[in-house]
């Protein structure tokens, strides 16, 4: 029977331990409580087989971080962002998942390359070293194991792949101590166990039998012609798993912005792109592109010098006395020019860019960083148990 930490009795508040039946009485108000989250953790067990999972143990902490992160991700977001955004709600939910291992075994065939070099003499005397490529048959036994997990729900094959893809099985836990709160939200199985052999399992087990029977031909000159022979699957472990996530969402000017976090707290998914405030995205750009401008410009006055200088340089050398002189000193005075007085301008002009640049940056992380400082947190916080 899986865990609920902490529980505390819905009449008067005492906090009851960790409990782990579906009901039980409040030993200081005797109110009788039925806890959900075990009694739809037991019914998935029971009806579907459920065997293991990912516990929910983010800290709330690493949470919350994860919003404020998101709300301030872009370098354009508004200024109030953190002080209105308010986090609406922060859903438990228990995804279904299947977690496979199985073997595979294939026969490969191909022609590999064996180069021989020889020495040849040609018509006037002259050796040169040509090289002969002798292709012979060869083949042999691959066997791959490989593992995953699917989503045992096609709507959320995204937020399983995305949070779940390398997911070492040794971290799962045993359905038994699974740690769940209160209240979660259990989503049932829709993709039947029969679909995982086809679709997932065996284009696993033949892509990774393929870049195997490639690993035994890197030794050699050459091959072609490989043909990998998909052969015997079996099944080395194969079960039922709930993946806990937490569904969090917050809400800033009318807009909802969902995120996913995985049950560890290893991962998020943020299903928009995180507010931004249209004015100062404006602004920003042209401060951007004031700055790509004055690198532009700078870089065209190198160019142009360099033009002057290898001017004068072709002057002195090939023209005539008369366009030496004038075409020679020409070039070395634009140049010394584009250098001397161009060049700092310029530089100046960039560096004032760049400034401004900075300048808005900073400035935007100041809003950020003092309403860390003056103790602030963002509204709804206590949804993620702060
Ligand atoms: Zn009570």
């Amino acid at each position: 029977m899986p865990v609920v930490k902490n529980y505390s009795c819905e009449n008067c508040g005492a906090v009851l331990g960790n409990i782990n039946s579906v009901s039980g009485q409040c030993e200081y108000c005797g109110t009788a409580f039925t806890v959900e989250s075990i009694r739809n953790c037991q019914e998935i067990f029971s009806n579907e087989g459920v065997t293991s999972g990912v516990p929910f143990n983010a800290q709330p902490q690493t949470l919350y971080k994860y919003v404020r992160d998101f709300l301030t991700s872009n370098p354009a977001a508004p200024s109030d962002v953190l002080e209105s955004a308010r986090i609406t709600s922060c859903k438990c939910v228990c995804l279904p998942a299947y977690y496979y291992c199985y073997t595979g075994e294939s026969a490969f065939t191909c022609q590999t390359a064996n180069n021989v070099k020889r020495t040849v003499n040609d018509s006037s005397g002259n050796s040169r070293t040509v090289t002969d490529t002798n292709w012979t048959p060869f083949g042999g036994n691959v066997y791959a194991t490989v593992e995953g997990i699917v989503s045992g729900n096609s709507d959320y094959d995204n937020v399983i792949d995305n949070m779940y893809k390398d997911y070492h099985i040794n971290t799962l836990v045993d359905a038994e101590s699974l740690e769940i709160p209160a209240t979660i939200e259990v989503v049932k199985f829709t993709r039947p166990a029969n679909e995982l052999l086809g679709k997932y399992i065996r284009p696993n087990v033949e892509e990774s039998c393929v870049r195997m029977a490639k690993g035994q031909l890197q030794g050699m000159d050459g091959y072609r012609n490989l043909s990998v022979i998909p052969g015997k699957i079996t099944k080395e472990r194969d079960e039922k798993l709930i993946m806990g996530i937490y569904n969090v969402n917050v809400e800033y000017n009318g807009n909802n912005y969902p995120m996913y976090i995985s049950g560890d707290g290893n991962k998020v998914i943020y299903q928009s792109s995180s507010p931004v405030d249209a004015q100062k995205e404006t602004a920003l750009n042209s401060l951007k592109k004031v700055l790509a401008d004055a690198d532009s410009a700078l870089s065209s006055n190198k160019t142009l010098t360099t033009v002057a200088f290898i001017a004068a340089v072709i002057c002195f050398l090939f023209m005539p006395v008369a366009l030496k002189i004038i075409g020679g000193i020409g070039g070395i005075a634009g140049g010394v020019f584009l250098m001397v007085k161009k060049k700092p301008l310029l530089q100046a002009a960039r560096d004032e860019a760049d400034n401004n640049l900075n300048n808005f940056n900073n400035t935007q992380q100041e809003v950020f960083r003092s309403f860390d400082a003056n103790g602030s947190i963002i509204q709804g916080h206590e949804l993620l148990g702060i």
